[in-house]
Order: C-alpha cells, then sequence, then structure tokens
C-alpha cells in the first residue's frame, strides 16, 4: 500500500510571524499519530526555508521548496540551487509546477533537468502535470499528460520513495473549481499507465498527487479514490486548521 502524501504548497505568501504562527498550529494539529499513517509536508517560499527547519525540524513534518535550478550552480543570478534546498534539509522540491510551465515558460525539457538536479542531491521530486481548460474543452488532456509524464523516462529508474506526480489540473487551481473524485480518478489512472509505459517498472508504488481546490470539504472523497494517494493543497495550506483536516482526511 501506499502512504498518503499530504503537501502544502504556500506559492508566493508569508512572512516571519504568520509563518510562525502557522508552523505552531502546524505542529499542534498534525501529531504523531496522524504521522504514522500519513506523510506531510509543507513548502513555503526559499527564503523560509530556515525558518521552516527550525520549527519542523522536530515535528515529523517535512519541508520543501517549490522549485530548484536547472543549473548545478555559478552565475544565475537569482537562482536557488539543489544543492543549496539540500543543505537546508528540504525532503522535497516541487518541480513543473503549472504556474511555473505557464508564467514563466517552463518546457517538459526543463522540468525534467530541474528533477535530475534535486535527485542528484537527494532532494525528492513532486512533478506536477496537468492540462489546461482548453486542452481539456479540446479533448486533449490525455494527450498533453501522455507528453508531460513521457518527459519523465529518464528518471524511471529513480527510488520510488523519492519520486512523486501530482495531477493538477489548471483549470482548478485557485478556482474553487475541483475535479470529481471519478475526474480526478480516471486522469490518476491514465497518469499510472503513462508511468509504465515510460519505464518505471514501479509504477504500482508511485505516489499520485491530486492537486487544485483541495478543501477540508472534499479531500476525504478525492482521496478515497483508487489511485489518489493524496494532495498538493495551495490556498488551505495557509490555513491551519483547513491544511490539518485534510491531512487528516488523507
Ligand atoms: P489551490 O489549492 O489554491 O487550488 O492550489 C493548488 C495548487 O496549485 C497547489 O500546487
Amino acid at each position: 500500500a501506499r502512504k498518503p502524501l499530504v503537501v502544502g504548497n504556500w506559492k508566493m505568501n508569508g512572512d516571519l510571524i504568520a509563518n510562525e504562527r502557522l508552523f505552531t498550529a502546524l505542529r499542534s494539529f498534525i501529531d504523531r499519530e496522524l504521522l504514522a499513517r500519513v506523510d506531510v509536508a509543507v513548502c513555503p517560499p526559499f527564503p523560509y526555508l530556515g525558518q521552516a527547519a527550525a520549527w519542523m525540524g522536530d515535528a515529523g513534518i517535512a519541508w520543501g521548496a517549490q522549485d530548484v535550478a536547472a543549473h548545478e550552480n555559478g552565475a544565475f543570478t537569482g537562482e536557488v540551487s539543489a544543492a543549496m534546498v539540500s543543505d537546508l534539509g528540504c525532503r522535497w522540491a516541487i518541480v513543473g509546477h503549472s504556474e511555473r510551465r505557464t508564467l514563466f515558460g517552463e518546457a517538459d525539457e526543463t522540468v525534467v533537468v530541474k528533477a535530475q538536479r534535486a535527485l542528484e542531491h537527494d532532494v525528492g521530486v513532486i512533478v506536477c502535470v496537468g492540462e489546461t481548460l482548453e486542452e481539456r474543452e479540446q479533448d486533449r488532456a490525455e494527450e498533453v499528460l501522455a507528453r508531460q509524464v513521457g518527459a519523465l523516462a529518464s528518471l524511471a529508474g529513480v527510488a520510488v520513495e523519492r519520486f512523486v506526480l501530482a495531477y493538477e489540473p489548471v483549470w482548478a487551481i485557485g478556482t474553487g473549481r475541483t475535479a470529481t473524485p471519478e475526474q480526478a480518478q480516471s486522469m490518476h489512472e491514465f497518469i499510472r499507465g503513462r508511468l509504465a509505459a515510460a519505464g518505471f517498472a514501479d509504477s504500482a508504488r508511485v505516489r499520485l498527487l491530486y492537486g487544485g481546490s483541495v478543501k477540508p470539504a472534499n479531500a476525504a472523497s478525492l482521496f478515497g479514490m483508487a489511485d489518489i494517494d493524496g494532495g498538493l493543497i495551495g490556498g488551505a495550506a495557509l490555513v491551519a486548521d483547513e491544511f490539518g483536516a485534510i491531512c487528516r482526511s488523507a
């Protein structure tokens, strides 16, 4: 059985004071009993990874980065390397989030290089895939997912504990419009099949997260589906009791 994983993607939100409040609340909402059943991670912005390490270090809650550079090190002003996030104790790095793909022009080729950089530094990856509304309406969702997952073939040999895929339909992100559990399940099933086709021998053991307007009210029905192994949470991850409730639903 796959251990569920719930990850909070804070995006570009927070400050030292607000984070301290959130970390404190998370420590009380997410106890060891829950963590025995569900893996939990938070991904604050880069400047707060040290703060996350200080507050989460002994709580059993992991922390991760929202991105890593494709380059190893050197003259890349403004970039943050995989070695650096590893240095700060990150267990995870999100790569290929749809906001990176659409707002910052990241192509499939860049996403896979970023994932490789992270894995080289023993940082696990949460690779995001998902179709836009336009692609779905044109009946091209599976074609897009096949392309995005197919691009990950060079990662097929990675340890299954270090590799997570997140299905985030772009039309469900921040819109309050979530995929139905059946819709999400059918895409997850498709993605697992594409992973196997891309050479992932352990595709049955890879955790597949759903992301896009997950809230306490819909989390349990989503996480109850056979191929949905947890969630990547945006807005609700900034509200401690909501995030805690979502973790308990996994
Ligand atoms: P929301 O939960 O705010 O829709 O964001 C989802 C997301 O993009 C997580 O990475």
